[in-house]
């Protein structure tokens, strides 16, 4: 069985939590392991380009120190005879970083900087393998995972450059690549956005069709509820590609919003399970019916903003939707939920970067309302039509909370409301207890 391996930050964050991803690798017998960096190293890569290009060379630096710091612990705690060529890799990637930092200034390329992270941990790592003296190979993902001009990778290369390096000769062979980084169309190094180590993961389990693909991290799976928000949630064991998709896009943080597809496409199982605690079942994500309990799980995605456009020209009008969804297009800008009356038309979107332009092209169409902080909760359960009174149990629970857009009916697995973000937790903790707090009490 061909299996990929992914572990994130906090599986890969100490001397500790290495030696314990090599025996998963180990007793999994991964053919291939794709690793993030070692957890906070990205956060401090953004916060040192931020500061450099904002001229603050004080706090660069100082974090900077800290990532040394970090760095220089772990290989004293985990190598021996491989410290001194791990030590050398770490003061290259310093290097490189300061070398950026100070030479360009203002003009830092701060794709570069962020990859040395999963550049030096997965180093760090295969040295650690190699001292236990296994044959690990460290692979370079920018090498072989690359971005068009709209950022979307290049599957057909991918698999054709990363089959040729992963060989299915030596089955003793354990290939280490990096998550997250990638060349762009440009040939520069680059990324593919915040959390992206499962996306690549994927995306190089399926390259190399692999049987499984698993990504470890610091949870027993997906839980059922937000658990960074929310008391007393609960892992769910099997979970069909849809139902996952819609949580990981609906902000189930444990996911890449686009790991799934690739493996659904691929009919590739996606397992998750927990570093800290291997023998946890985890969570099986396959090919099949969706779950047919009414409700199955809830997922929250911030940072979303309404555009209300309210134009006399829609009434009874053909072809306005049309004329208005062409301006995201033409911005690049994708929508996520959508309400209409009869003379108004309400979208929601998560990214703002042309929120400007976006807005001055509708202006012709009619007033517009912007409405920022907002929330996207979905649930996702058997929420068919022909099922009577889910709707209602949904509101039942939600009687104290202002209630912004509603989407139902879109597909039969989910349902979604909008509120504003403050209102979130309380949101999320009504439809725990409301929905599913027989099972949360067990
Ligand atoms: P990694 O660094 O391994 O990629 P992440 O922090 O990206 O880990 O994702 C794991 C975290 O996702 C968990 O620690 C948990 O707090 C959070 N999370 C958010 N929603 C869920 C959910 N529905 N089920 C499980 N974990 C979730
Ligand atoms: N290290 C990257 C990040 O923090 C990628 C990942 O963890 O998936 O976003
Ligand atoms: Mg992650």
């Amino acid at each position: 069985m061909i299996k990929t391996l992914k572990f994130g930050g906090t599986s890969v964050g100490s001397a500790a939590n290495m030696r314990r991803v090599a025996g998963i690798i180990l007793s999994e017998g991964a053919r291939l392991t794709v690793l993030s960096a070692m957890s906070g190293t990205t956060d401090a890569l953004v916060k040192i380009s931020a500061a450099a290009k904002a001229g603050d060379d004080a706090t660069a630096k100082a974090t900077l120190a800290m990532l040394r710091d970090k760095y220089t612990t772990c290989i004293a705690e985990l190598l021996t005879s491989h410290a001194a060529a791990a030590s050398e890799r770490m003061e290259d990637v310093l290097t490189t970083i300061a070398n950026e930092l100070f030479t360009y200034r203002g003009e830092v390329s701060d794709k570069l900087i962020l990859a040395q992270g999963e550049l030096l941990t997965s180093a760090i790592f295969c040295h650690h393998m190699q001292e236990l003296g296994h044959k690990a190979v460290l692979l370079t993902s920018p090498e072989f995972m690359h971005t068009d001009p709209e950022g979307k990778p290049d599957t057909a290369r991918l698999r054709q450059e990363l089959t040729r390096l992963v060989t299915q000769t030596d089955p003793d062979i354990y290939y280490i690549a990096q998550g997250f980084i990638c060349t762009d169309a440009a040939g520069n190094l680059s990324n593919l956005g915040r959390g992206g180590s499962d996306y690549s993961a994927a995306l190089m389990g399926v390259a190399i069709d692999s049987d499984e693909v698993q990504i470890w991290t610091d949870i027993d799976g997906m839980h059922n509820n937000d658990p960074r928000v929310v008391d007393k949630t609960f892992p769910i064991r099997r979970m069909s590609f849809d139902e996952a998709a819609e949580l990981a896009y609906f902000g189930a943080k444990i996911l890449h919003p686009l790991t799934i597809q690739p493996c659904k496409e691929a009919g590739i199982n996606v397992r998750l399970k927990n570093s800290m605690e291997p023998q946890a079942e985890g969570t099986l994500i396959s090919a099949g019916e969706d779950n047919a309990m009414d409700f199955h799980a809830v997922a929250a995605k911030d940072g979303i903003t309404v555009v209300r456009i309210t134009s006399a020209r829609m009434l009874m009008a053909y072809g306005f939707l049309r004329k208005v969804f062409e301006v995201f297009e033409k911005y690049k800008t994708p929508v996520d939920m959508i309400t209409t009356s009869e003379v108004e038309v309400s979208l929601t979107i998560d990214s703002t970067c042309h929120l400007e332009e976006i807005a001055r092209e509708l202006a012709p169409f009619g007033s517009l309302e912007i409405d920022h902080n907002n929330t996207i909760v979905c649930i996702v359960g058997c929420i068919d039509a022909q099922h009577t009174g889910l709707a209602a149990r949904i509101f039942d629970g939600l009687k104290e909370i202002p209630i912004k857009m509603i989407s139902y009916g879109a597909n039969h697995r989910s349902m979604a409301i909008l509120v504003s973000t403050e209102y979130k937790k309380p949101t999320l903790q009504a439809l725990n207890d409301h929905l599913f707090g027989h099972e949360s009490a067990k």
